[in-house]
């Protein structure tokens, strides 16, 4: 057996196998160990602090020391630390997680499974949909619409959706039926000259043609995030939404909106789908729902998938899908609090209030020398970095200049994320002004150092 080397560092480097990473690099690098967290800031094992402008994995909603959801948390465990809900079986924080979830979300959306991650969520929803055909008799009707650079998680059917290279290569991923569509980004998409009406028309057209030639008998679901978040934070272009709601009912596809980054007020609005007008048979929603205190995800969809679900899982005996943690007491009373917090502190009104100061600091970076497109909405943002700024050409390899701005970020204080070619913010829903003028000195600093880097 190994020695067990004798300190953190040494032995995350001897024995962990980190996510996202290049495993090699780490070797050499170690971790940075993080060790403690205080309202938008987290702490280095060093003492340094820094402000968490990601919110974690975008999704710590309330701040890193919110001590109710951890009191709700011990208090659960207490009283029942685990239960399942198989065959039957039922506890209070899960009923009244989904009750809260069916007020909270667009009206018509009226039942709730829960799963212990985003990625197990979308893999729930392909099972739900291919389920539903099959009791419905119509087995050809099983491929999914997504688009390029969309992220919805990283097992291998939700991963198959995800629409992003770096998630498929040597991964032997798309595993289903599944057609990317165009990535529905104005600035970086569009034909030279097209305006943001002509591109919408015709991604429109894109989804209808796609529909049509492989035969809407066969297409089941399209799903998608209102605005792309892991792809490099992409908001759609006007009309696209709606336009994409009125093919779904025209050919009897259903409408998943994954919003486990957007949900619960990121973008200034309860939901993503509400911002953006449209009213999906299945919404997604995990991160902001316990703000990642605990694991925990949750799907809500409509009478329309209910029903024929409900009616085969009588014919068949059971609905043969569930994870040991569905439900789980900890993580749902961990929810249920989280949720609270939200709205006491009116955090979802917060993110609204915030989203013009926030803007406003994203675009003071618009004519950056390596800025190529400074976008965003509600408190989620993007900063392309380009290596020329009119033809729009990215560095290469693409990413090395994100990946320094980020780290020049970090030795300042601030951690952001770089997504391919694009810095990424997504700061915790509780941020102040003064926070943000903050994160637009230290942004700025690193800016400056990454551009010198690039010369
Ligand atoms: N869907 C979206 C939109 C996401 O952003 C993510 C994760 O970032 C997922 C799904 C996958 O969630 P998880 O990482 O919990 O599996």
């Amino acid at each position: 057996m190994n020695r067990i080397p004798n300190s953190l560092h040494a032995s995350d480097i001897a024995h962990s196998m980190h996510p996202y990473t290049n495993m090699r690099a780490h070797e050499q690098q170690g971790p940075m160990i993080i060790t403690k967290g205080d309202g938008i800031h987290v702490y280095d094992s060093e003492g340094k602090e820094y402000i968490e402008g990601m919110a974690g994995l975008w999704s710590v909603a309330v701040g890193f020391s919110e001590s109710r959801i951890a009191e709700a948390a011990y208090k659960q465990m207490l009283e029942l630390p685990y239960y399942h809900s198989f065959a039957h079986k039922a506890h209070a924080p899960s009923i009244k997680l989904a009750e809260k979830l069916v007020e909270m979300t667009p009206e018509g959306l009226n039942r709730v499974f829960f799963t212990n991650s985003g990625s197990e969520a979308n893999d729930t929803v392909i099972k739900m949909v291919w389920f539903m055909n099959n009791a419905l008799g119509r087995p050809e009707k099983k491929k999914f619409l997504a688009r390029n650079k969309g992220y919805h998680g990283i097992t291998i059917a939700s991963g198959s959706l995800t629409g992003l290279p770096g998630n498929h290569k040597d991964f032997d991923l798309p595993a289903i039926p599944v057609i990317h569509l165009t990535c529905p980004h104005h600035w970086k998409w569009a034909e030279p000259g097209e305006s943001e009406a002509e591109f919408t028309a015709r991604l429109l057209k894109e989804a209808e043609d796609t529909i049509l030639s492989e035969g809407p008998e066969t297409i089941a679901a399209f799903i998608g995030e209102p605005v792309m978040g892991a792809g490099g934070v992409m908001t759609p272009p006007e009309g696209y939404w709606p336009g994409i709601a009125e093919l779904c009912k025209k050919y009897d596809i259903l409408l998943v909106s994954d919003e486990v980054i957007n949900g619960f007020g990121r973008l200034g609005t309860p939901f993503g789908c509400q911002k953006y007008g449209f009213e999906p048979d299945i919404l997604v929603t995990s991160k902001q729902l316990t703000s990642s205190y605990m694991p925990l995800a949750a799907i809500l969809v409509n009478d329309k998938v209910y029903n024929p679900i409900a009616d085969n899982t009588e014919k068949l005996g059971t609905f043969g899908h569930g994870f040991t943690g569905s439900g789980h007491p900890v993580a749902c009373a961990a929810g249920l609090e989280n949720l609270a917090i939200i709205e006491e502190k009116d955090l979802m009104g917060n993110a609204a209030r915030m989203e013009a100061p926030f803007q406003a600091m994203v675009q003071s970076f618009a004519d950056h020398p390596l800025v190529g497109e400074a976008r965003g909405t509600g408190l989620i943002a993007g900063l392309e970095l380009v290596a020329d700024k009119a033809s729009k050409t990215a560095f290469s390899p693409i990413g090395k200049v994100a990946a320094a701005v980020a780290r020049a970020a970090q030795d300042h204080g601030l951690i952001c994320r770089s997504v391919y070619e694009t810095v990424a913010l997504c700061p915790p829903l509780i941020i102040n002004e003064s926070d943000i003028e903050r994160i637009g000195q230290r942004l700025g600093t690193a800016l400056d150092e990454g551009h010198a880097w690039a010369k």
